[in-house]
């Protein structure tokens, strides 16, 4: 009862990348980088694992940033020549690889990474892809001149690699999807399609993050701009209640999401984000339980999964490991109550 999950991201250890940015650069090279990179994902699963998270990840150790990192090993892109673009509605900018032509996956972008991670734990395993959507948004296209179509071809590759870690026995594969709530028409129009598309054969969970950013500058002056309820998700909720998705993520802490909207995700599991990652605090556990009660006031308990509200990838190590600890203690506090501990 309650598992306990993250998002996705945790920050990277000093001696692997930058910290405390979003696009950070690596500190180690070619084999260096690859041991490197192994080792901070060991370091991040057994901290989860300390914390008491009960569906673990790699922290996204492996990537240098959510979207790109798949792209990475996309064919038909140029990544040599980026190119500034405003992203997210422009809400702001960020250097982005350009579609020169026909897009393949001609590898396996996260299979060895997730045979490595399976191999090390027992607990349920989670992975994370960017989604159609969000990928499309992050990217300059100069070949396909059309959003919705380009979608349904990254909608392709990612569920050609989604069945690859389907097989490997990965538990629940999340695509990430922060455009989402920001083109609310083109969620009903083209977007959910193409996640239908992502996740077509798949016997594993699947999962949705939507959320309105990570705590960084350009997000919070956005949220600022969105009034005192931040109603969005009433427009979306009803499509994913629909969808073939079995969760989907909602941050509940600190934000001003009406938590009733939950009740519009009848019968998703809910990531309900009890952990906010904008701020410099650590929560305490007593916090954290009381936004599980509050989702619980709303959905029932066998269907909430305490989360992170985003990626803790921007955050110091230090914060980022408090507030898993606060997030596992939290958890544990409603479970003792409702006599599931
Ligand atoms: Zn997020």
């Amino acid at each position: 009862m309650l598992p306990t999950a993250t998002a996705g991201s945790l920050p990277k250890p000093a001696w692997l990348a930058e910290t405390e940015v979003l696009w950070p650069k690596w500190r180690l090279e070619e084999e260096d980088l690859d041991r490197g990179k192994k080792d901070a994902a060991l370091v991040a699963l057994k901290e989860q694992e300390r914390a008491g998270i009960d569906i673990v990840g790699d922290g996204e150790q492996f990537r240098q940033h959510f979207v790109h990192g798949f792209l990475e090993h996309i064919q038909g892109l140029d990544f040599v020549n980026k190119k500034r673009i405003g992203i997210r509605d422009n809400r702001y900018e960020a250097d982005c690889p350009t579609v020169t032509g026909p897009i393949s996956r001609p590898r396996s972008v996260h299979g060895e990474e997730m045979r490595f991670m399976r191999a090390h734990t027992d607990r349920k395993l989670k992975v994370t892809i960017p989604g159609p959507m969000t990928i499309v948004d992050t990217i300059a296209d100069d070949h396909y001149g059309d959003r919705a179509k380009l979608a349904m071809e990254f909608a392709r590759l990612i569920n050609e690699e989604a069945k690859e870690l389907d097989a490997i026995g990965v538990d629940v594969i999340q695509l990430d999807e922060p455009a989402f709530n920001v083109y609310l028409k083109e969620v009903e129009d083209w977007g959910i399609e193409a996640i239908h598309r992502a996740i077509e054969g798949l016997k594993c969970k699947t999962a949705i993050h939507i959320c309105y950013g990570y705590g960084i500058k350009a997000n919070i002056d956005w949220k600022h701009s969105l009034g005192r309820e931040w109603r969005q998700y009433e427009t979306i909720f009803p499509v994913l209640a629909r969808s073939k998705l079995d969760q989907v993520s909602v941050e509940c802490a600190g934000s001003r999401v009406p938590v009733e909207l939950l009740e519009l995700l009848e019968g998703k599991d809910i990531m309900v984000g009890v952990i906010d990652v904008a701020t410099q605090t650590v929560e305490k556990p007593e916090e954290v339980a009381a936004n599980i009660r509050r989702a619980m006031k709303h959905v029932a308990p066998e269907r909430i999964i305490p989360c992170t509200n985003c990626g803790m990838a921007p955050l110091s190590r230090e914060l980022a490991r408090g507030k898993l600890e606060a997030l596992g203690a939290g958890a544990a506090l409603v479970r003792k109550e409702i006599g599931k501990g």
